[in-house]
């Protein structure tokens, strides 16, 4: 399958172009930095001061000692941390701490060039030729996802924009292909026909968010759909007569936010035989329920807490919860309590820590103190790039194979951890009956002393994502004003 239709046919889009860039690529980095013995330069080079090999004081980063390993890595605090009861969980945990470490501490380096500090560069154009094959034919057993195709349209088209490529020769085929999509009665659906769900249209609207073409929205019928989806105890369902979720309440907001819809509930809405009369009412309360005693949130009220988002909350419980979801001494997150590191959560997780430093009241750098930023880079760019030369992508950890999830996820995560998010207490909320909490974000680039914690040289980084929509800064902005005057 293909999950986009194209227009044209143009050649510029196949695998096998991809490929050849690909090439092009391992060419230029024939001499790269992991190679023992390096070509002689010039015949002027190898005259000063006695230099055993010529050239070699001209490469000052490729003669200097291995930078230190940073202290979460060393043997000393390796050794703080293990189990005496053995099980299954602890098992797990202990074969992928030694899948990592040769990669953290950079016995394995895969191969990659590597940056000033001594870590595996992002690898940019083999993930961006991985996110664009995404829209090329694909295996056979992708089929069974056919019902998740716009979710792969926004991974894609996010990953890329993450990345800083064009993403605009995408725009009509997505158009085209997401058009049938839409039901008249709103919302979208995951393939042609289907019924139209909450993370179908969460994803497709995300997309066209990103490729600038929201206006194939049917956005009053997505109003009426909403309606329809909310619950009178206040949360959502993910469709009509399916399950009531937290995800249900995070892509509604999503969507009701990006579109500029009315919080008012439309007449016939369920919701309103319980006296509720907007899409906010009793949310908090619900989201409360969802509140474990661990003090994470999950995904429903008595289920067990999962990554997620604050309000209502107890919030120093959730803090302890989030912190603790940082493992050691791989420096990723796990997405729950005695699970595995997951590239993923580098989103799920680490994309909370903007948005709790704020509900905190906090300025946002005091968030290093919460979590660390530098083991989060060092475990994505060691750990969950994919190998190979002509190979790109990101994965969830090394004996695990890239997916075009795990690297928007992944990307995201670099970006959390890469620049600042500072949320405006002081701007509207709401206006003329609209959500407009979540457009008064803002974001900045790490500083020269902030990249050199992190261990990130200029071209390691990724561009803004945005903390809840997961999407460029500059798209959400551009929804913003889109629909600014309201009208349906
Ligand atoms: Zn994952």
């Amino acid at each position: 399958m293909s999950p986009l239709v194209r227009k044209d046919d143009d050649p510029r889009n196949t695998l096998e172009e991809l490929l050849q860039q690909s090439r092009i690529e391992e060419l230029t980095s024939e001499h790269d930095g992991y190679e023992d013995v390096e070509p002689a330069h010039s015949s002027t080079a190898h005259d000063f001061n006695g230099h055993p090999f010529p050239g070699n004081h001209l490469q000052p980063a490729r003669t200097q000692a291995k930078p230190p390993l940073p202290p979460w890595l060393q043997a000393a605090t390796l050794g703080l941390f293990h189990e005496d009861l053995t099980t299954t969980t602890t098992q797990a945990q202990a074969k992928v701490t030694k899948e990592c470490l040769p990669h953290l501490t950079g016995q394995d380096t895969s191969g990659f060039e590597l940056n000033s500090h001594g870590l595996p560069h992002l690898r940019r154009t083999q993930h961006a030729a991985f996110l664009h094959a995404q829209f090329e034919p694909l295996p056979a057993p992708y089929v069974a996802i056919d019902a998740s195709r716009p979710w792969f349209f926004y991974w894609v088209l996010s990953g890329l924009s993450a990345l800083g490529e064009d993403i605009n020769p995408y725009r009509e085929p997505l158009i085209a292909t997401v058009r049938p999509l839409q039901n008249p009665t709103g919302g979208f659906g995951g393939g042609h026909g289907q019924l139209s769900h909450c993370a179908c249209s969460y994803a497709t609207i995300l997309a066209l968010t990103i490729a600038d073409a929201l206006h194939v929205v049917d956005r009053r019928a997505t109003w009426h759909w909403l309606g329809t989806l909310k619950q009178p105890d206040g949360g959502f369902r993910m469709a009509i007569g399916a399950e009531e979720d937290i995800r249900g309440a995070y892509c509604a907001m999503t969507m009701l936010t990006l579109l500029n819809l009315p919080l008012e509930l439309p007449p016939d809405s369920l919701a309103r035989t319980a006296g509720l009369t907007r899409f906010t009412d009793k949310l908090g309360e619900w989201i409360s329920h969802c509140q474990t005693y661990e003090g994470g949130i999950a995904g429903a009220p008595t289920n067990e807490a999962h990554g997620a988002i604050p309000r209502y909350l107890d919030v120093p419980a959730l803090l302890a919860w989030l912190a603790a979801r940082q493992t050691q001494p791989e420096g990723g997150f796990q997405g729950r309590q005695e699970k595995l590191v997951d590239a993923c959560y580098s989103h799920w997780v680490g994309g909370c820590w903007a948005l709790i430093t704020a509900a905190l009241q906090q300025p946002p750098r005091n968030s290093a103190a919460l979590w660390n930023r530098a083991a989060l880079v060092r475990y994505l760019l060691t750990c969950c790039q994919q190998p190979g030369k002509k190979k790109g992508g990101m994965r969830d950890k090394p004996s695990t194979r890239p997916d075009a999830y795990h690297t928007l996820y992944s990307l995201a995560g670099l970006s959390h951890a890469q620049n600042v998010f500072t949320y405006n207490a002081r701007a509207p909320t709401t206006g003329e009956g609209r959500s407009l909490a979540a457009f008064n974000w803002a974001a900045r680039g790490p500083s020269k002393e902030e990249m050199r914690e992190l261990g990130v040289d200029e071209e390691d980084l990724v561009n803004f994502v945005h903390p809840v929509f997961v999407i460029p800064m500059a798209a959400v902005e551009r929804a913003r004003q889109e629909f600014e005057d309201g009208t349906l």
